[in-house]
């Protein structure tokens, strides 16, 4: 798409290649789209998910060529990277048709997926060759019951096989993301961060976020601060502050003697929101604006009344940016919680 004759060049959008830029009314470009696929999942760890959740009906998530269609009205109005996360993205049928079309785009820099890796086995190679560029696998315990407690139903050789597979498949961008919480897997940030050391990944932790109702815990107790898993870590490694970004709110440590780098993702303790980049498609096809408000736009409602015309679509994603907001008010001390669980935004 040319930027001359654009109706949407102008006044939310900035000229950084060809295509328009999106821009919302602080003067954040967002150029990084997150979608979720599913909010189905294989497991059900404990800071995500109730036990007993209810999950959207098939009938009213967006078909994949809807997704298709919204990533690519995305890609044509500047965004240039985008995450397929969940739920659990590998468990929708058929996803792989998705990574093969994202793939072709050549004004998409980076296609990535975020995954709890039990599918990995199955699909690495599959995802490596249609261009996925870079593979978060989320892994919170080494140790085979705790795992477990975590996930709920999960068995950790599974999410391991998937690590080894993503590695044999060429990747060599592969972080693990690992939630801390306290008392439940706080006392593993060496381990994990060994584990990763040894195979050469990334590793990020995550302090957690109130998101949706959970039963298993009351998040104001299990809270462990970056801070605090910095402050192990350095006992036993010496940790620098790097300026190194990876599109994200994480901030980056290395050590002198690994190519490894350790992230903190930090909502509680280093809010990141003046830097927001992006937002969220809902499998449903909601748009959020931001991962810690209720503001959206339904694109699917949009979609679905113009199915030959992106016009529209088009206009209600520049629209949307008017109501992005300045920033999340996480407060894990009041009740106050966004009702929207993880595997509903799309983490
Ligand atoms: N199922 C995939 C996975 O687990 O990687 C993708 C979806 S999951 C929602 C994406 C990321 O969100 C995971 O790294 C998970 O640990 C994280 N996450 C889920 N709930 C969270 C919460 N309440 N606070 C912080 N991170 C959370
Ligand atoms: Fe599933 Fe990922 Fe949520 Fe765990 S964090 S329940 S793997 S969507």
């Amino acid at each position: 798409m040319q930027t001359t004759n654009n109706p949407f060049s102008t006044p939310h959008s900035q000229v950084s290649d060809t295509r328009p830029g999106l821009v919302d009314r602080f003067g954040r470009s967002v150029s990084y789209l997150r979608i979720s696929v599913t909010d189905r999942c294989d497991l059900r760890c404990v800071y995500c998910m109730s036990e007993n959740m209810q999950f959207v009906p098939r009938s009213q998530l967006l078909t994949l060529e809807e997704i298709v269609r919204v990533a690519k009205t995305f890609v044509a109005l500047g965004v240039n990277r985008i995450r397929i996360t969940g739920g659990e993205p590998l468990t929708r049928s058929n996803i792989m048709k998705v990574f093969r079309e994202l793939g072709e785009l050549d004004d998409l820099k980076d296609l990535t997926l975020t995954t709890n890796g039990t599918q990995l086995t199955k699909h690495a190679r599959a995802l490596h060759e249609a261009g996925v560029s870079r593979i978060n696998i989320s892994l919170d315990s080494l140790r085979p019951d705790r795992f477990r407690r975590i996930t709920r139903v999960g068995q950790l050789d599974k999410t391991l096989a998937g690590i080894d597979a993503a590695l044999d498949a060429g990747f060599n961008k592969v972080k693990i993301n690992a939630v801390m919480l306290k008392h439940i897997n706080h006392d593993e940030a060496v381990d994990l961060v060994e584990f990763a050391r040894r195979r050469g990944l990334d590793i990020s932790f995550i302090e957690e976020m109130p998101l949706g109702l959970i039963d298993d815990h009351l998040r104001v107790d299990t809270y462990y601060s970056s801070n605090n898993i910095l402050a192990d870590l350095r006992r036993r490694y010496e940790l620098i502050a790097t300026t190194e970004k990876t599109g994200g709110p994480a901030r980056y440590y290395r050590m002198s003697d690994s190519n490894s780098r350790v992230g903190f993702i930090s909502p509680h303790s280093h809010n990141f929101c003046d830097s927001c980049n992006r937002v969220r498609l809902t499998a449903e096809g909601l748009l959020l604006l931001c991962l810690g408000q209720e503001h959206s736009v339904d694109l699917r409602r949009v979609v679905r009344a113009n199915p030959a015309d992106d016009e529209a679509l088009r206009n209600a994603i520049v629209q949307s940016m008017q109501l992005k907001p300045k920033g999340h008010n996480f407060d894990l001390n009041t009740r106050e919680v966004i009702l929207r669980h993880m595997n509903v935004t799309g983490g």
